[in-house]
């Protein structure tokens, strides 16, 4: 039997090393190492700056945060995602205003957007679902015409492009995470990206309190500085930033190897029958491939549970995306009031899906060995 972990940071003495020289200097937090960072992670992206932060929430709190959007505002949010996509909005105290997802890649359903937009709406925000990238220019269109700004949540979408354009320089901002099982990771952190200019530099600035100057910056006398506006502390530290230095220069490796091992799956998966696989990269839409998320056939949803023991019990690793649409959580399923039959698309992925890995960790025959044994899983239980 094989042991497949969903997902597992690869780590290894680069990184190690990385950290042992951080902490061989006083410098902790305001060093070279998060501008080394920003400045690879821009370069990869093509953004003219990247800022980094604490976590993606933060970079997402900060994206709504620095535009003034609050109370009284509505924001457009997918159902089908990961909480932290509505709660920044909830945590500025303007209101998520859900809106369901398509069956083919369990992104937004664009066509549903409109209907949701009223005159407090400020905002879209889109999640590229497992690294598919949701058509840009489609929601560009609807945020020219209600004059909206456009939040990118990448978290999983770090090697995603449209047309060669990585994600977050599409919509007006984009926020990635650096979450162990992630892409990349630092442990915990983040980076906010942007294509103008003045709004990195007010998140930048919100990021470390609002003080008017960085460390070791024009400070004639040490310890003075005035602050301009209200601010946060969502660093990052210099420890997850060596991280990420090093973490970078392994992510075009680390994406070449999810493509592998997803299109080796895929062309595994065909052979069974009772399962749908999730639209991938086509034409100028190009995914990161975090997983590979299959849907159930209507006479296997309720088997969904075995067939997971199943996997789990012969070492397969699986994940769910999302396990419930995020306005039938709790928090917000009590404030609203929603029920299932509100997103249809996202409540039956959420309840039919199954998450497989395809991450840097696995090979060729990993993929056979997950395959095979979800085959055999159904054959036993259908
Ligand atoms: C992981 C994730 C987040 C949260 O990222 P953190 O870095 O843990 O704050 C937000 N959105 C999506 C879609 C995610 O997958």
């Amino acid at each position: 039997m094989r042991e497949i972990p969903f997902g597992k940071p690869f780590i290894d003495k680069a990184e190690q090393n990385a950290v042992k020289r951080v902490l061989e200097n006083p410098i902790l937090v305001h060093g070279p190492k998060s501008i080394e960072f920003e400045d690879v992670f821009s370069r990869f992206t093509n953004s003219p700056s990247a800022v980094s932060c604490s976590s993606c929430t933060a970079a997402l709190h900060l994206a709504y945060f620095s535009k003034n959007i609050g109370k009284g505002d509505e924001v457009i949010v997918p159902a089908l995602t990961h909480v932290a996509t509505a709660h920044t909005v909830a945590l500025t105290g303007a209101k998520p205003v859900f809106v369901d997802a398509e069956m083919n890649t369990g992104n937004i359903d664009i066509d549903l957007i409109e209907h949701r937009i009223n005159e407090n709406t400020r905002a879209i925000s889109v999640v590229h679902f497992l690294g598919m990238p949701v058509d840009m220019g489609r929601i560009d269109k609807i945020a020219q015409k209600y004059d909206l700004l456009v939040v990118e949540d990448c978290a999983l979408a770090l090697g995603s492009t449209i047309n060669g354009v990585h994600v977050g320089m599409h919509g007006d901002c984009g926020c990635f995470s650096f979450y162990p099982v992630k892409h990349i990771t630092t442990s915990e952190g983040g980076m906010f990206i942007s294509k103008h200019k003045d709004y990195s530099d007010k998140v930048r600035l919100q990021r470390a309190f609002c003080v008017d100057k960085h460390h070791g910056e024009g400070r004639k006398i040490p310890g003075s500085y005035d602050v301009v506006g209200i601010g946060f502390n969502y660093r990052m530290s210099e420890i997850s930033a060596a991280i990420g230095v090093e973490q970078m220069k392994k992510l075009q490796d680390f994406l070449r190897k999810r493509e592998f091992n997803y299109a080796l799956m895929k062309e595994h998966l065909e052979n069974i029958d009772e399962i749908r696989v999730f639209r991938s990269s086509h034409g100028k839409f190009r995914s990161s491939y975090y997983c590979m998320n299959i849907i159930l056939a209507d006479n296997l949803i309720d088997k969904r549970e075995e067939i997971i023991g199943e996997l789990n019990d012969n070492g397969v690793g699986t994940s769910i995306y999302y396990p419930k649409p995020v306005p039938l959580m709790s928090v917000y399923k009590n404030l609203y009031g929603f029920e299932a039959k509100d997103f249809p698309a996202a409540n039956k992925i959420s309840s039919s899906s199954i998450s497989l890995p395809v991450g840097p960790h696995l090979h060729e025959e990993d993929m056979a060995y997950i395959s095979n044994t979800l085959a055999k899983a159904i054959e036993k239980l259908s």
